[in-house]
C-alpha cells in the first residue's frame, strides 16, 4: 500500500472535502447560476442553511463513519444510525431515502428489504443520488482491498436503494476514491468498471465517455444517480489543474460542479469527495473549513477524527490522537518540551509557542499545527487544526498550507481575535507561519519578518524547505 506522508491529509480529505462541496452548494440547491456567477460558502437556499453548514449528504456519511471509525463496516448498524438520524426529523431528506427510512419502522434488520420492495414496485424512480453522495467512508474502511470496497459500496447502497443503478455508481465512486487517496490520481472510476457485471460495463463505459464530452452545465437536472456521477466526473475532468497551484483545483472543480445547478449540494459533495481524496483536506481552504459544521453538533475536526480513525480501522496513533482528550503530558513527556509562550513583535495580539505553553486565559482563537488533544481547547474558544508535517518534501501543499493560515489568522485579527499559535516544539512551523502572517499583515519581505519573529523565539532551521519558501516571500508595496 503506498503510504506517503501526505497519507492522512488526503483520507481527512475525503470527508473534509465531501462536506464542504455538501455546504457551498447548499445555499444553491434547485437553482442554475450562471456560468460565470460568483460561488460562495453563504448559506441559505431553500432551508435556509448557515454559512459552512452542511446537508443530509454529510449527515448521512458521519451516520457511516461513525460506524466505519470502530473498526468495522457493520451494515446493520450503519442502518441503525441511519434511523437514529431520521428520528431526529432533519429538515432536507431525500424522497428515495425518506420512503425507505420511513417504511422501515425502525427495524435496520429490514432496510435492504424494503428498499428492494420498494424498487419493485417502483422501476423507474428509486435510483435517485441519494447512497451515492454519502458513500465516501466506505473507501476509507477498505483502502486498497477492492473485494471489501465493492461489498461495503453496495450492501450500504442497498440499507436505502434497491436500484442496482445505485449500487454500481457508488461502486464505481469508490474505487476512484480509493485511487485518489493511495495513487493521487482522479481517473480510478475507470478501474471501477471492471468490478461491475460485464452486463453492466458498456452503458457505465458510455456514461463515463459522455461526461468527459459534454460540458458539465448539460449534466442536470442530475437527482438521478447517473446524472449526479456524470456531472461530477464532468466538473472534475473539464476543470484544467492549475500548473503553479494544483490544490486549487479542489475550489475550482467544487465550484464548477456547484454552476452546474439542481441538486447543487449532493453533485458538490460527490465531487468534493474525490478531489479532497486526491488534494487532501488541506486543499480545503482555511476560511471554509472554518466555517464548516453541522448535525450532530461537529465541525471539521470531527470530520478528520471520524476519516483518520476509519481509515486506521478504529485504531489511535501510539499518543492516543485522534480521540484522547489531552495530549500535553504525551508531548511534555516524550519530548521534553517546556512551556513557551510569547506575544508576536508588531502584533501582540498574536501569540506563539509550543503545545505545553497555551495560555489559560485572553485567547480567543488556537490555530495548532501539530496534533493535540479533543480538549486542548476550552469551549467557546475557536479551534483550528491544521495538518502539516514539519520534515522537508512531506507537504503537498506546502506553500499554500503556509499562507493560507497565515491568511485565517489574518482574518481573526481582522475580527479582533487573540491568536494563540502552536506546534509542538514552536521553533519551526510557528515561526514560519508566524512570519507569513506578518508578511501578509505588514508587506515586509518574508527574511524581514523571521528576523522580527526570530527576536522573541528560536527559529531551528532544520526544515530547510519550510525557510526557503518563507525566507523568498517578498516585500510588497
Ligand atoms: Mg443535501
Amino acid at each position: 500500500m503506498t503510504t506517503d506522508s501526505s497519507w492522512s491529509d488526503r483520507i481527512a480529505g475525503a470527508l473534509l472535502g465531501l462536506a464542504a462541496g455538501d455546504a457551498l452548494g447548499a445555499g444553491y440547491e434547485f437553482t442554475n447560476p450562471r456560468a460565470d456567477a460568483e460561488i460562495g460558502m453563504v448559506g441559505g437556499g431553500g432551508f435556509g442553511w448557515q454559512p459552512g453548514e452542511w446537508t443530509d449528504d454529510t449527515q448521512m456519511a458521519i451516520c457511516i463513519a461513525e460506524v466505519t471509525a470502530t473498526g468495522a463496516v457493520d451494515v446493520e448498524a450503519i442502518g441503525a444510525r441511519f434511523l437514529d438520524w431520521y428520528a431526529t426529523g432533519p429538515k432536507d431528506v431525500g424522497v428515495q431515502t425518506s420512503r425507505v427510512l420511513a417504511a422501515a419502522n425502525g427495524d435496520p434488520g429490514r432496510l435492504t428489504d424494503v428498499a428492494a420492495r420498494h424498487f419493485a414496485a417502483n422501476p423507474q424512480g428509486a435510483a435517485g443520488n441519494g447512497s451515492l453522495m454519502r458513500t465516501a467512508p466506505i473507501t476509507l474502511a477498505n483502502l486498497g482491498d477492492d473485494v471489501a470496497i465493492v461489498e461495503s459500496a453496495l450492501s450500504v447502497s442497498a440499507l436505502t436503494h434497491g436500484d442496482p443503478l445505485a449500487g454500481e455508481a457508488c461502486v464505481l465512486w469508490c474505487i476512484a476514491i480509493d485511487r485518489a487517496v493511495r495513487e493521487q490520481r482522479l481517473d480510478g472510476v475507470d478501474e471501477g468498471l471492471a468490478h461491475l457485471p460485464s452486463t453492466r460495463r458498456l452503458f457505465w463505459s458510455d456514461r463515463l465517455r459522455e461526461a468527459r464530452k459534454h460540458a458539465p452545465g448539460s449534466f442536470t437536472p442530475n437527482g438521478f444517480v447517473v446524472t449526479a456521477l456524470q456531472a461530477a466526473v464532468a466538473a472534475i475532468e473539464q476543470t484544467p489543474v492549475p500548473h503553479d497551484e494544483p490544490w486549487r483545483h479542489l475550489p475550482l472543480a467544487l465550484e464548477s460542479a456547484v454552476r452546474i445547478g439542481h441538486d447543487t449540494d449532493t453533485v458538490a459533495a460527490i465531487a468534493g469527495s474525490l478531489l479532497g481524496a486526491r488534494w487532501g483536506g488541506s486543499a480545503v481552504p482555511f476560511a471554509w473549513r472554518r466555517v464548516l459544521h453541522g448535525w450532530p453538533g461537529y465541525r471539521a475536526g470531527d470530520l478528520v477524527r471520524l476519516a483518520v480513525l476509519t481509515a486506521a480501522k478504529g485504531r489511535t496513533d501510539s499518543s492516543g490522537w485522534p480521540t484522547a482528550g489531552d495530549l500535553t503530558e504525551h508531548y511534555g513527556r516524550t519530548a521534553g518540551h517546556r512551556p513557551l509562550a510569547v506575544p508576536l513583535p508588531d502584533d501582540p495580539g498574536v501569540v506563539i509557542g509550543n503545545v505545553v505553553g497555551r495560555p489559560e486565559d485572553g485567547i480567543d482563537a488556537v490555530v495548532s499545527l501539530c496534533r493535540v488533544g479533543r480538549q486542548y481547547v476550552p469551549s467557546g474558544v475557536e479551534h483550528h487544526e491544521v495538518h502539516f508535517i514539519d520534515t522537508p518534501g512531506a507537504n503537498a501543499n506546502l506553500r499554500h498550507v503556509v499562507l493560507d493560515t497565515a491568511a485565517g489568522i489574518l482574518s481573526l485579527r481582522e475580527e479582533g481575535k487573540r491568536v494563540y499559535l502552536h506546534c509542538a516544539a514552536g521553533q519551526s512551523r510557528t515561526p514560519a507561519v508566524a512570519a507569513a502572517y506578518l508578511h501578509l499583515r505588514f508587506g515586509i519581505s518574508g527574511d524581514e519578518a523571521l528576523r522580527r519573529v526570530g527576536t522573541v523565539v528560536q527559529h531551528s532551521q532544520h526544515n530547510h524547505e519550510l525557510v526557503t519558501l518563507v525566507r523568498t516571500l517578498p516585500a510588497t508595496p
